[in-house]
């Protein structure tokens, strides 16, 4: 992780106490319930006409937004999922895939300049320390005027990112332990999938991945998996459609689980609720749920839940 957890303590402590603008804390003693909300439940990075928006998976726990993944629209999505964007306090990208990550930055963005911006923590996967840079580079011009026209606070000095290297625990405070999981993503390496053990409950996102038996050993007794999934049908039919693509089908197959396998790595790992997501392929309107779900049945006895954007959890 870069920086350190030492480094991160001491330059958050330092921000609270230059800073009037520390993390919003309840007065209330009684911890709010741990809520999952999926925001986009589409795989892949083509933005269609489609009912499902890009990757990402809203994890509320006492009431503080942690949002994993950060594919297009985001920010619409949590604002549909009644989340005020300034109120966006973790971020975490499985895997630097752009489905993941585009909208990465303008995310932090559009946290900035809602009312009054707070302090946010971004983890993920090497690379990202160089995208959160580059994207307020990118944005150089207008972050510089509206600081010294609206006076506003500098936004590059309210994110922290912090890189992670290699698995194991990832966060740690008085809500919830975070740790991160390699899964089977190539060609990428530094694919995750995450486990958050909140007090009142235990999610895993599974991220991007081919069938893992390590995952189901990370999810062990998760009350909650949300899991990636692709229907082989279906994708041989985009192949067939699309001219030269059997490099496509080589890497959705390399790369991604089938429902069958799904239902396998869940019944491992003992879990209670299984929640589908990331469909692949996502814009194909003609495969149902019972489609989605039925390989998985086979091997699963628990809850399955077709996932759906917006749907909680
Ligand atoms: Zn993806
Ligand atoms: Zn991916």
């Amino acid at each position: 992780m870069t920086p350190n957890r030492r480094q991160f303590l001491t330059a958050a402590s330092t921000f609270a106490i230059t800073s009037a603008l520390v993390p919003r804390v309840s007065l209330s003693h009684e911890k709010k319930p741990t809520r999952v909300v999926l925001l986009g439940t589409r795989g892949g990075p083509s933005v269609e006409a489609a009912e499902r928006n890009n990757a990402s998976t809203l994890i509320l726990i006492n009431d503080v937004p942690y949002v994993v993944d950060c594919g297009y629209g985001v920010s619409k999505q949590l604002r549909k999922a009644g989340i005020t964007l300034n109120r966006v306090r973790y971020i975490f990208i499985t895997h630097n895939h752009s489905d993941h990550n585009l909208d990465f930055g303008p995310l932090l963005y559009n946290a900035w300049i809602t009312g009054q911006a707070i302090q946010i923590d971004a983890y993920g996967p090497p690379g990202l320390i160089d995208m959160s840079r580059s994207f307020f580079e990118y944005e150089k011009f207008d972050i510089d005027v509206r600081m010294k026209d609206e006076g506003r606070a500098d936004p590059r000095k309210l994110v922290f990112t912090h890189e992670i290297e290699k698995p194991g625990p990832v966060l740690t405070n008085d809500d919830v332990k975070i740790t991160a999981c390699l899964v089977r993503h190539p060609p990428i390496v530094h694919a995750y999938a995450y486990r958050f053990d909140a007090n009142d409950r235990s999610v895993v996102i599974s991220g991007d991945t081919a069938y893992a038996p390590a995952l189901a050993e990370f999810a062990k007794g998760a009350d909650v998996l949300v899991h990636e999934v692709m229907y082989l049908p279906a994708v041989e039919a985009l192949v067939k459609r699309l001219p030269d693509a059997t490099r496509l089908r080589d890497h959705l197959l390399a790369s991604h689980t089938l429902p069958e396998d799904v239902g396998k790595i869940a019944a491992a790992a003992g879990v209670k609720t299984l929640v589908l997501s990331h469909f692949v392929p996502g814009d194909d309107k003609t495969i149902t749920d019972e489609q989605w779900s039925a390989g998985v049945r086979k091997h699963f006895k628990g809850q399955v839940v077709v996932g759906r954007d917006l749907l909680e959890i």
